[in-house]
């Protein structure tokens, strides 16, 4: 039977969401082309993380040598490379990730297989590979149907697909070492955001902020915001575009994409190009003086109101309550 192989994304001893993210999509493929879902996992002691993603996959192989403890795109090309040859599977699936933006193209020069990245949304029509993609920046969606191949290759946009838990019961494959040539590159170590910097993706609560905050000197009421709740300040474009917040807090298609558990939109009017980066969140609940401010179509709950107003309320509210309980 044909194969579609998703390759597991791990980092300092966990696996990445987007890994469970292309499960979930390659799953839905592989019921509409009949075909096996295959997980791959290149590391050290990993035996864990295959157990793992046995819940999700109809296969998992696993290769678990000393040479894969830490990512290596030339090491990972050249076992990827083997696997892909051997099996020729229908599709090949890996993160728009930084990861994955280093594998991805010279995996697919290596093999002379075609390469969509950054895709959206994949769907199989009469044996070939159609991919969503946005353009001009997020203006614009377009189907890309990729020339006919008997294998493809593609990178997938982080966020964009809610994980489903898996009820498979896959089987493991231990795949033996395999032959990899000296490479030049090496893993020196891994550097993490020094304090103060926040990785506004991983965050389960955010505050996001638009040009409604008005000045740069009411960021900090927004930050105080934030802190009483336990999240953290993201921002809209035009804020990073003011210099009143650094672009690593940017949502929205030249943005992160973010899925918190609640995100609190204040002064956003909601914009394609922002709802993109934010649609997925668990809660959305957003403030704007605007009744037809287009961040409310996307907004479980929404409050129209000035914002000046309701945030010292919530922040005085939110610490009545914290002190009660
Ligand atoms: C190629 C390209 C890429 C882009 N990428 C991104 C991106 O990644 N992320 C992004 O965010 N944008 C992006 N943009 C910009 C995007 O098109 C919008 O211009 C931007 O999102 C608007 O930001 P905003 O909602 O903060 O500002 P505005 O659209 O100006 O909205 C401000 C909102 O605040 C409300 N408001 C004002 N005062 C108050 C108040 N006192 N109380 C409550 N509400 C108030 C207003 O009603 C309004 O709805 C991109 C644009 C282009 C062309």
């Amino acid at each position: 039977m044909r194969e579609i192989i998703v390759l597991a994304e791990h980092r300092r001893n966990e696996i990445r969401d987007i890994t469970f993210e292309m499960l979930t999509k390659g799953r839905q493929l592989t019921e509409t082309i009949n075909a096996e879902l295959v997980a791959v996992i290149l590391g050290k002691n990993i035996r864990d993380k295959a157990e793992t993603l046995a819940n999700y996959a109809d296969k998992v192989l696993v290769i678990d040598d000393d040479r894969f403890e830490f990512f290596n795109s030339d090491i990972y090309q050249q076992a990827l490379s083997t696997i892909i040859r051997e099996r020729k599977p229908f599709l090949t699936m890996i993160g728009h990730t930084s990861y994955g933006l280093e594998l991805a193209p010279s995996l697919a020069v290596s093999l002379n297989i075609p390469l969509v990245t950054d895709c959206l949304e994949l769907e199989f029509s009469n044996g070939n590979l159609i991919a969503t993609r946005q353009m001009y920046g997020g203006k614009m969606y377009s189907k890309v149907n990729v020339k006919k191949s008997e294998s493809y290759i593609v990178t997938i946009r982080q966020g964009i697909v809610t994980p489903i838990e898996g009820k498979a019961r896959g089987e493991i494959i231990e795949l033996p070492p395999p032959v990899i040539e000296p490479v030049k590159k090496k893993f020196i170590e891994y550097v993490l955001p020094t304090v103060g910097e926040v990785d506004i993706s991983s965050a389960d609560i955010l505050v996001a902020v638009g040009r409604g905050i008005k000045d740069q000197a009411n960021i900090p009421l927004a930050e105080e915001l934030a802190k009483t709740i336990g999240g953290v300040v993201a921002c809209s474009r035009p804020i990073v575009d003011k210099g009143w917040l650094p672009s690593d807090r940017q949502v929205g298609s030249s943005g992160k994409t973010v899925k918190p558990k609640l995100y609190l939109a204040l002064g956003i009017s909601g914009a394609f190009q922002h709802i993109i980066g934010m649609k997925n969140s668990q809660l959305i609940i957003a403030i704007n003086k605007d009744p037809n401010a287009p961040i409310f179509n996307v907004a479980h709950y929404g409050v129209v109101e000035d914002l000046f107003k309701i945030i010292p309320i919530l922040i005085e509210k939110i610490k009545e309550v914290r002190k009660k309980t």
